[in-house]
């Protein structure tokens, strides 16, 4: 069977506007808040803060600056050792670079694609003065937290959730983001709720988070002239794109609810095929849904070749693999992703340790046999089910 192209690009996960999101930029324009103090900011910290059940909430430029600024709160230095999700977006790494401070890498587990806690247990044997832990929850669904919680006091490290795919998600009915001491959201283009770009910083510490307040804005004394007794930084968010996330914010349940159909649908419409979906413990987990991903059984994948800059694969009946199934989906005119790059297999980080309890070493596992699906809130159910069609085309 041949499937014509999508005539309209289906995307990995796109801005869904509702249009009140123009109603309070506007109102940033009409009464002249055209800058990083307003009405729109003060609304979004304080539904950021009703959200994750955290007291304190300070409006960013992105949640890469949410997570700069609670690098720098958790007290971390030049030198100092910071566990960090091996399998995630660069963004959750790169402040611990910033403050010069060293990241070693903490492996996924397979429950959640997390990361593991016997592995930051593990890490903690290795590294027992380490100060900090900075864990991402994966395309939605919240980490362990129960067990890293517990893990992180007993060895007296801050706890820094990265939080930026999992805004609405919980775990044992506690919200994503108020699990760290710092936590962050972020409202880049492609996350569940958008704001174009932008982050939040989440804490229950009000002294924290005026100070993340004075950082953000250059940190100015409270002088009659610009007196400055502290590095400072261009990271507050400004009154225009918060009222695009004030207008976003109401739609967050409706955005969880649409994404979490895709995933079902996904789900039932591969029951026949040798893939599993992102998994999570349903028990005590409530993701966001944010991004329905595959992974492909051992079994069942094809030679796939990758290195730092090709992907091949040999086409194999009854078999496949994401480089497949991606370039399947690109012929269409859909758009997939690879699982992220695990940061020990990066380049830029190759030379930081990598700790893992598993011979396999999950998260490069993960990464090669596993990839996300077109996850966006405008695709019709027709246009699912010819997704779910292209890829099992992938595996005749
Ligand atoms: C998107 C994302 C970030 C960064 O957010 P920005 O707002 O783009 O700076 C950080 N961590 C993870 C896991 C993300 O997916």
């Amino acid at each position: 069977m041949k499937l014509k192209p999508f005539e309209h690009k289906i995307w990995l996960s796109s801005p869904a506007m509702h249009g009140e999101e123009l109603k309070y930029m506007e109102e940033a324009y009409e009464t002249n808040w055209m800058s990083t103090v307003g009405e729109n900011i003060d609304r979004i910290e304080h539904m950021a803060a009703q959200l994750s059940g955290c007291r304190c909430a300070v409006a960013l430029s992105s949640g890469t600056a949410a997570l700069h600024l609670a690098v720098k709160l958790a007290g971390i230095c030049q030198g100092d050792t910071v566990f960090c999700s091996d399998m995630t977006f660069a963004a959750t790494v790169n402040p611990v670079t910033y403050e010069k401070a060293e990241p070693v890498f903490v492996d996924s587990e397979y429950d959640t694609w997390n990361m593991n806690p016997s592995a930051l247990e593990l890490a903690f044997r290795k590294y027992p003065d380490t100060k900090a832990v900075i864990v991402a929850d994966l395309y939605g669904t919240p980490a362990k937290y129960d067990e890293i919680k517990a893990i992180c006091r007993s060895h007296d490290a801050v706890l820094i959730e990265d939080a930026a795919e999992s805004m609405g998600a919980s775990y044992n009915g506690i919200p994503a983001g108020s699990f760290g001491k710092y936590n962050a959201f972020s409202f880049n283009g492609n996350k569940i709720i958008t704001g174009s770009s932008g982050g939040m910083l989440l804490t229950d510490d009000d002294h924290a988070a005026a100070l993340a307040r004075k950082w953000s804005t250059q940190s100015r004394e409270s002088t009659a002239w610009y007196q400055h007794e502290e590095l400072g930084y261009n990271y507050r968010m400004s009154n225009v794109i918060a009222g695009v996330v004030r207008g976003q914010i109401p739609h967050l349940k409706e955005h969880i609810e649409k994404k979490k159909k895709i995933y079902s649908r996904y789900q039932k419409g591969f029951l026949n095929l040798p893939v599993t979906m992102n998994p999570y413990d349903a028990e005590c987990m409530e993701p966001n849904f944010w991004l329905s991903c595959i992974l492909i059984d051992r079994e069942a994948m094809c030679y796939q070749f990758r290195d730092d800059d090709t992907a091949r694969y040999v086409k194999t009946p009854g078999k496949s693999c994401p480089t497949e199934i991606l370039e399947t989906l690109a012929s269409y005119n859909a758009e997939g992703r690879p699982i992220w790059k695990p940061m020990h297999l990066q380049p830029l980080y190759r030379k930081k340790d990598f700790v893992s309890t598993d011979e396999k070493n999950v998260s490069s596992d993960i990464f090669d046999r596993g990839l996300c699906l077109p996850s966006d809130i405008s695709m019709t159910e027709e246009e699912q089910d010819r997704i779910i069609e292209i890829v099992k085309s992938c595996f005749e």
